[in-house]
């Protein structure tokens, strides 16, 4: 079977990257975290002390900014390890908000377009199905409860040694999912053509094992 390129969907912690993770393993695809590179930025703007409200200031700076990520899946900001340090609560809210801006997504979007050029990806972000890959062979819209979703962060959280409360990250999902669904540029929403699984009551091998019959009914 040809290479394609595998879209995926969906909310904050609703299991993108883990499922994202488990499908490149089962068919040795690669994987791209486009949320962590949304995190990348976010992480910049805080260190530099940059006003993203300043379009000028911030186009500047996405002119510049390197983003990569290594075989084992590190990520690389200006060629530093940042993959623990983006992600805390703190760099998720941040993303979320530079994230809405047009310069910030031109310039993340034509790297991510840029990368998936050779198929074989899974990529997981909002916009994957319906702004970078639209043509992506097959599109998931991953959904989960916000108590499920909160309960798989913590769980992230303390499994990377960070320390997190679950009625804060029930607040923080809330109203990172509002500020992700109600954005002018791309907003995240389900593709036409994205088949849409809630993964609250599943596993992993569950889900896993649905988009790979989905994939496997696309040939
Ligand atoms: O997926 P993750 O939670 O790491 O993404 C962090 C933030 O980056 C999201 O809340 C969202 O605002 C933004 N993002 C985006 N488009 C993507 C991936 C992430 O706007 N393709």
């Amino acid at each position: 079977m040809e290479d394609i390129n595998i879209a995926i969907d969906g909310p904050s912690a609703s299991g993108k990257s883990t499922i994202a993770k488990e499908l490149c393993h089962r068919l040795n695809y690669r994987h791209l975290d486009t949320g962590a590179m949304y995190r990348c930025v976010a992480l910049d703007v805080k260190r530099k002390g940059i006003n993203y409200e300043d379009e000028e200031e911030l186009a500047r700076e996405m002119n510049e900014i390197q983003i990569d990520f290594t075989p084992d899946e590190k990520v690389l900001l200006y060629g530093e390890d940042v993959s623990k340090l983006i992600r805390t609560d703190e760099i998720s809210m941040l993303a979320s908000t530079v994230s809405a801006y047009a310069v910030v997504r031109k310039k993340l979007v034509e790297l991510q377009q840029k990368i998936a050029e050779n198929k074989g990806y899974v990529m997981d972000g909002r916009d994957i199905g319906t702004v970078v890959l639209p043509d992506a062979e097959v599109k998931i819209f991953m959904t989960a409860s916000v108590e499920c979703r909160a309960r798989r962060r913590y769980e992230e959280n303390a499994r990377r040694g960070l320390e997190s409360n679950m009625r804060t990250l029930k607040k923080e999902i809330i109203e990172r999912d509002y500020q992700d669904t109600h954005r002018k540029n791309s907003p995240l929403r389900k593709a036409d053509d994205a088949v849409e699984i809630d993964t609250s009551n599943m596993s992993i091998i569950e889900v896993t094992d649905a988009i790979m019959e989905i994939i496997a009914s696309r040939e």
